[in-house]
């Protein structure tokens, strides 16, 4: 089919090579000239396992054209940010922007398709609006997405599930098909139904982590070890083991912003959302619990201490920032006057104005020159295994529980995780 994306961003990107590499003609349009012409050069904007491959394997065309993307397209997937804004609530000005041009260039029947993650009853109120800008015949399907930064070919290759809502079964169908060969666990559902299993979703798992750092500080508290009570629960299968790991808490372009919209879509609706709320305020006391253990450590006199941070992205395999703790952690460290020296594989300067405050380098080990503590706020595979003959300093603050603190101990490092 030919299909227009706009928006080609990790979900609008991944999603345009995927559906080229079955078979599509896609063209992939953004309004950043800058990473259009970077993929026109064969180069990705961002890190992200196997998309550069795919990339260079695939006919995929880029233009900052939306206009000539609408019309070219059968389909039209919306793929842009959806932020969150001051109050909590998600920011629609990106998709608004992009309905009204569409209603500009629509040319004969379309299905367009968003994939932003939206808060329930917006494909409706979409609806509404393009049909009092074009006289042009269109259907709108909620179809969000699901993919996980780092993994995010996998994950379109090997979907948990594929959500497609609407109110037209025959457009729905269309949609459908383009996942057949992909899974046959396609839920068809009604717009609303489908934007609110998407937040659902988000929360719910962002709420499995907070419970678990909950019970994690109780852990601590009471002397239990948090590992084998992680263990033993996630081997209940009602239960499950993933998302079941206490630290730092969750970050990302995702479930900070989607539990809170949830969380405001709650108060529209005047409905109690205890448990939402819970889950972010939990995730955000986790952060500042870790900063305490560096304050008391230190006797909270960090004035012309040096640390030393592993990890900066906000998870591993990406080199995406928003939201991470890391920068909260960075923030709050340079206010009391901390000198701090990084490392990250992926994570460049120029993705966060704070990262120009802060020393980074390519080399984790000299890193920890002259450092006063290290930090791992990032559990990336290669700071599982270093050489510990190279770690020298005293302390290590470990926010992702990576290291048996037995073995950090024995090395004559103090452990704090
Ligand atoms: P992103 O910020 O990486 O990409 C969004 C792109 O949209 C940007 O390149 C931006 O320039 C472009 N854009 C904004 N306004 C535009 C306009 N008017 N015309 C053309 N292009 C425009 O965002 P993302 O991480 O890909 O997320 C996109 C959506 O998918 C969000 O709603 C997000 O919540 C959701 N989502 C993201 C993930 C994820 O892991 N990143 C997973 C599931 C769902």
């Amino acid at each position: 089919m030919k299909i227009g994306i706009i928006g080609t961003g990790y979900v609008g990107l991944t999603l345009g090579i995927c559906l080229s590499h079955c078979g599509h003609q896609v063209i992939c349009t953004d309004k950043d000239q800058e990473k259009i012409r970077s993929l026109i050069n064969g180069n990705l904007p961002m890190h992200e396992p196997k998309l550069l491959e795919m990339l260079a394997s695939n006919n995929v065309s880029f233009s900052t054209h939306i206009h000539e993307a609408v019309q070219k397209s059968e389909i039209i997937f919306i793929t842009v940010g959806t932020p969150q804004s001051e109050n909590g609530s998600c920011d629609l000005s990106h998709l608004k922007k992009v309905v009204e041009e569409i209603a500009n260039s629509i040319n004969g029947y379309k299905i367009i398709v968003i994939k932003s993650t939206v808060p329930p009853k917006t494909a409706n109120s979409i609806k509404s609006s393009l049909k009092k800008l074009t006289k042009q015949p269109f259907d709108i399907i909620s179809n969000p997405e699901f993919l996980r930064q780092g993994s995010a070919v996998y994950d379109f290759f090997h979907p948990d599930r594929i959500i497609i809502g609407s109110d037209n079964i025959e457009a729905s169908k269309v949609i459908g098909k383009l996942y057949e060969r992909i899974t046959n666990n396609i839920l068809y559902t009604d717009n609303t139904s489908a934007e609110l299993i998407k937040y659902a979703s988000n929360s719910f798992l962002a709420t499995k982590i907070s419970f678990i750092n909950e019970i994690a500080n109780l852990s601590e508290k009471i002397g239990a070890t948090i590992k084998d009570v992680e263990i033993g629960m996630g081997l209940d299968q009602r239960i499950g083991k993933d998302f079941l790991s206490s630290g730092l808490g969750y970050g990302g372009s995702c479930f900070p912003k989607d539990i809170r919209a949830l969380i405001q879509v709650g108060k529209e609706s005047f409905c109690d959302m205890s448990i939402a709320e819970a889950t972010d305020k939990t995730n955000t006391m986790q952060r500042q619990l870790f900063l305490n253990k560096i304050y008391s450590k230190f006797n909270s006199n960090l004035l012309g201490v040096t640390i030393s941070i592993w990890g900066l992205s906000f998870k591993p395999d990406t080199d995406d920032i928003r939201e991470a703790p890391s920068i909260t952690i960075i923030k709050e460290l340079l206010s009391k006057g901390v000198k701090i020296v990084a490392y990250d594989p992926k994570v460049k300067k120029s993705s966060h104005e704070v990262l120009n405050k802060i020393k980074l380098v390519q080399d984790k080990y000299n890193a920890l020159v002259g450092a006063d503590a290290l930090l791992v706020l990032t559990e990336w595979d290669e700071f599982r295994a270093p050489d510990f003959s190279k770690i020298k300093v005293p302390i290590i603050f470990d926010g992702r529980r990576i290291y048996n603190k037995e073995e950090i101990r024995r090395l004559g490092i103090e452990y704090i995780s």
